[in-house]
């Protein structure tokens, strides 16, 4: 019989079924994963535009399933944060990365990602201060990295968060500038030590995309103004890092610099000066 159009709503979707039942299966596993060893930190190096030294490691979670195998943060982060997963896995990331970071150089800093769930739980503050004091890491070593996306939902809330961590002595990052929601307002409340230019913009720069040009331009000038930094994320080539130094870009994070890599050899690489 001919279907005449009232049935679609109806239809079987075998692969929104299949993708909501690994949905399930993946949350499960990750419930278990901080107590089952299967979450580690990698960390890739941020550089000084000009002089190329190390200036600070991000912390990047990985987690290798032993159900699922390796699952992108992609994929598990955004499941973390819809569950709440995020809450204890945030507390953990916080913690492992103030503990690796006490072994570099003290010159050298520390960025932890945190999401907006994490960030307007009451006790974020306190998580803060535990890792520090356990760990022995000075505060003014932390940088906390926030999206704009954390305004979107309790956007007074997620200041205050904010504040009180600046007020310990912790830097926060902008992240991913330029991809949500423009937060300029908050740019004139709070006091972000470095805006990071999303990669998307990089790579429209590196392609001669004079719109992702005009845009890094933009940014660092109004950064510079604010007297906060700027990063370039996802800078691949010499190529690419040359043209961002020429637009501006006081920090560089990427391939070209460093993958992310295992704490063993981020100890390693952080004792001396990084040579592409
Ligand atoms: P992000 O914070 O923007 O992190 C940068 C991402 O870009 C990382 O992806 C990194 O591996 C990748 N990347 C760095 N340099 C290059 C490059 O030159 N080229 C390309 N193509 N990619 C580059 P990753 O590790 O897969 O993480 C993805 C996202 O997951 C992160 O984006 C962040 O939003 C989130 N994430 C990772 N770890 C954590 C965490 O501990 N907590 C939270 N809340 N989110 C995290
Ligand atoms: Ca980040
Ligand atoms: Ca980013
Ligand atoms: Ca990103």
């Amino acid at each position: 019989a001919k279907d005449e159009g009232g049935g679609e709503h109806y239809r079987y979707e075998p692969s929104l079924h299949a993708s909501a039942e690994e949905r399930r299966r993946l949350e499960f596993s990750l419930r278990h994963a901080i107590e089952r060893g299967e979450l580690l930190l990698n960390f890739q190096p941020v550089v000084d535009a000009y002089k190329e030294n190390i200036v600070s490691f991000e912390a990047l979670l990985r987690w290798q399933s032993k159900e699922h195998g390796f699952v992108s943060p992609a994929k598990f982060i955004p499941l973390a944060e819809d569950t709440r997963l995020i809450v204890p896995i945030g507390e953990w990331v916080l913690e492992q990365a103030c503990l690796e970071a006490v072994n570099w150089p003290a010159h050298i800093r520390i960025a932890v990602n945190v999401s907006g769930e994490q960030l307007i739980e009451p006790e974020f503050a306190s998580t803060v201060v535990r890792s520090l004091a356990k760990s022995g890491l000075t505060a003014n070593r932390l940088e906390i990295e926030v999206t704009e996306s954390i305004f979107l939902r309790d956007a007074d809330l997620a200041r205050k968060a904010l504040e009180e961590i600046m007020a310990l002595g912790c830097s926060v990052a902008l992240d991913d500038f330029g991809t949500g929601y423009s937060s300029l307002g908050y740019l004139r409340k709070l006091r972000f030590s470095t805006i990071k230019v999303d990669r998307t913009f990089v790579q429209g720069a590196a392609n001669h995309h004079p719109e992702s040009l005009a845009i890094i331009r933009a940014v660092v000038a109004m950064a510079d103004s604010l007297e906060m930094s700027t990063t370039a994320e996802g800078v691949e080539t010499a190529e690419e890092a040359e043209m961002i130094r020429q637009l501006g870009c006081k920090k560089i994070q990427g391939y070209y610099f460093g993958r992310p890599m295992p704490a063993e050899e981020a100890r390693i690489v952080c004792q001396r000066k990084l040579d592409p």
